[in-house]
């Protein structure tokens, strides 16, 4: 006979399993509806999808990522690139979203880096006040016309 320990776990397991097929259920119906969505809006067949939750589909358009996302106003469809520098892949212009092919062309002409590696650049361009000062005294060793060498 099961202990009452064994039929709580097989309960919960049970359930579980159960909540995970609605899960699928429901990100396998997102994503069908996305494909059908992005195949009438731009006129173009999807070469391969992928369901990610019941909000979230990638799709595969040719050589082209997209992403697409419930964002409660119906579905919208974000151009996923690859950060030119970490090699991350984002949605550059989130929250806008592709309405046109023309929105689609540009995110996949822009050079794009991701907010991590902008932020790591902006810190590195930004000077400390010591490195400030130093070129201050530069500027004002050159406009008196002084080497500025080993300041
Ligand atoms: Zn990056």
């Amino acid at each position: 006979m099961r202990s009452f320990r064994e039929k709580c776990i097989s309960a919960y397991e049970k359930a579980e399993k159960e909540r995970k097929e609605a899960a699928q259920k429901r990100a396998d119906e997102f994503r069908e509806a996305a494909v059908r969505e992005f195949e009438k809006r731009f006129s173009v067949s999807v070469t391969k999808s992928k369901a990610v939750s019941d909000y979230q589909a990638e799709l595969v358009i040719q050589d082209v990522n997209i992403v697409a996302r419930n964002e409660g106003t119906g579905i919208r469809f974000f151009t996923l690139r690859k950060c030119n520098s970490c090699d991350t892949y984002f949605l550059p212009r989130y929250p806008n979203s592709c309405e046109t092919l023309e929105d689609i062309g540009r995110d996949l002409t822009i050079p794009v880096t991701c907010g991590h590696c902008r932020s790591v650049m902006n810190y590195l361009n930004t000077k400390s006040p010591g490195e400030q000062v130093i070129e201050k005294l530069r500027e004002i060793l050159d406009i008196v016309g002084y080497s500025a060498e080993g300041v």
